[in-house]
């Protein structure tokens, strides 16, 4: 167990359906830190690069299409073992095999449409929070 940081967006459906408030609280109640956060809206290049992985995909171009639909919130969570904690509050990519209770199994529509991106390991995590974050941008708590 060690103290980790992950990069987790709320996807523009999750910003439509009015969700944010709801999804700090769940990351905020399992123990994670909030150290950045900010809203934008998505540019093909910025979507397209985010994704860039799945780009052999065949569901690529409707994956960027969907991120650039409206805004999102882009955040780096911190605390124990943060990636996997995210990812298990976030449940399954499919909302139809995600553990009751995830946020993936109470509010996504599809497999596509699913509300939450979270960091599937530490590697990706570092490259993903430096695709959104400066190292300035990262406030670590200073009160104990
Ligand atoms: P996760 O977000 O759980 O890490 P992946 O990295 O496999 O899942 O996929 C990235 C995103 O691409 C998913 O969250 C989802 O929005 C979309 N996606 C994944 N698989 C499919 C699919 N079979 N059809 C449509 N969209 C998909
Ligand atoms: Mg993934």
């Amino acid at each position: 167990m060690s103290v980790e940081q992950t990069l987790s967006i709320i996807k523009p459906d999750g910003i439509q359906k009015n969700l944010i408030g709801e999804i700090y609280n769940r990351f905020e109640k399992a123990g994670l830190e909030i150290v950045a956060s900010k809203m934008l809206h998505l540019s093909k290049d910025q979507a397209e690069g985010f994704y860039s992985v799945h780009s052999e995909r065949p569901f690529y171009s409707d994956l960027v299409n969907y991120m650039m639909s409206g805004p999102v919130m882009v955040q780096v969570l911190q605390g124990e073992s943060a990636i996997d904690a995210n990812r298990k509050i976030m449940g399954a990519t499919n909302p139809s095999e995600a553990a009751a209770g995830s946020i993936r199994a109470d509010f996504a529509d599809s497999i596509e449409e699913n509300i939450v991106h979270g960091s599937d390991g530490p590697e990706t995590a570092i490259h993903e929070i430096n695709f959104f974050f400066d190292d300035s941008e990262i406030c670590q708590r200073t009160r104990t």
